[in-house]
């Protein structure tokens, strides 16, 4: 894949999919800020591996779903590099309930953690790519986002919302050069879904036509040929990564 961009930041990538989006990105040559909130030392683990692959790659610690702190981080990677190419905006969490037991503060938690902290980051990322009318940014949305799910309404509220809104920037991003796609994992095996139980997890498998979870490289293959100059021509676009579990 052909990338005319250097660097790219990839939040929520200490574990899970975002390590292995940074570490596929880190393959093709760009230069990776792996961002992350509390856990440091997988970080650096994730930088590491990156780098003993022949790849360059820094750390970066901030909280996504606060403002400040976001700018700030902006702040280090363009004084650092002089601009930023690509933006995957990956982090997110989940804290499950059935509505009806959900108080507003669990919902809108959630709603800060993975739709506003995206608001932001497709916002600071639009300002910088614009000046150079070049970039390109993938949002980590869900399956659940497209289908809803029973115990996450504020998760797939979240994530449908991170659709919507992709396409809107999208829409203002186009007039210069700058690209707004998202991907839709299904079930991916990372410990977001290890909390699950067996018997749960067992019955999603069996719904799955592809008969198995997917793995975080096979999502990462996706945001790599989304930010890529391979998909020049795409914006506004979902790409589900799923096993064939909603077509
Ligand atoms: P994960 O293993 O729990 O990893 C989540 C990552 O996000 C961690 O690196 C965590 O950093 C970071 N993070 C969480 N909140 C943050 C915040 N406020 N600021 C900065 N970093 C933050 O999750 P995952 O399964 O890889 O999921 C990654 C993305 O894919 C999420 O957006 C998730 O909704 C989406 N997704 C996952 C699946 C799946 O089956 N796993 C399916 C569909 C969509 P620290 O640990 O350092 O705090």
């Amino acid at each position: 894949m052909k990338f005319s961009g250097k660097n790219v930041l990839v939040t929520g990538a200490s574990k899970g999919i975002g390590a292995d989006i940074a570490k596929v990105l880190g393959s093709y040559g760009l230069k990776v800020w792996i961002n992350y909130r509390s856990n440091q030392d997988l970080a650096i683990k994730v930088k590491d591996d990156i780098e003993s692959s022949g790849g360059v790659a820094s750390v970066i610690s901030f909280d996504v779903s606060r403002e400040s702190e976001v700018l700030d981080a902006f702040k280090v990677i363009t004084d650092c590099d002089g601009g930023l190419s690509y933006l995957v905006n990956n982090a997110g969490i989940t804290n499950d309930k059935l509505a009806i037991r959900m108080k507003n503060e669990e919902f809108l938690n959630v709603i800060e953690s993975n739709l506003l902290s995206a608001f932001i980051g497709c916002r600071e990322a639009l300002k910088l790519m614009s000046k150079n009318r070049f970039g390109s940014v993938v949002n980590i949305s869900s399956i659940v986002g497209e289908r809803g799910n029973a115990g996450q309404t504020n998760y797939a509220a979240s994530k449908g919302g991170m659709i919507a809104m992709s396409k809107s920037f999208a829409y203002e991003g186009a007039s210069r050069n700058v690209r707004f796609n998202v991907v839709t994992p299904g079930f991916i095996d990372t410990s977001m879904t290890a909390s699950l139980k067996d018997d749960i997890k067992d019955a999603y498998i069996k719904n799955i036509p592809l008969g198995r979870l997917g793995d975080g490289v096979e999502v990462a293959n996706a945001v790599a040929f989304l930010l890529s100059d391979n998909s020049s021509y795409i914006t506004g676009e979902v790409i589900r990564v799923n096993g064939g579990l909603y077509m």
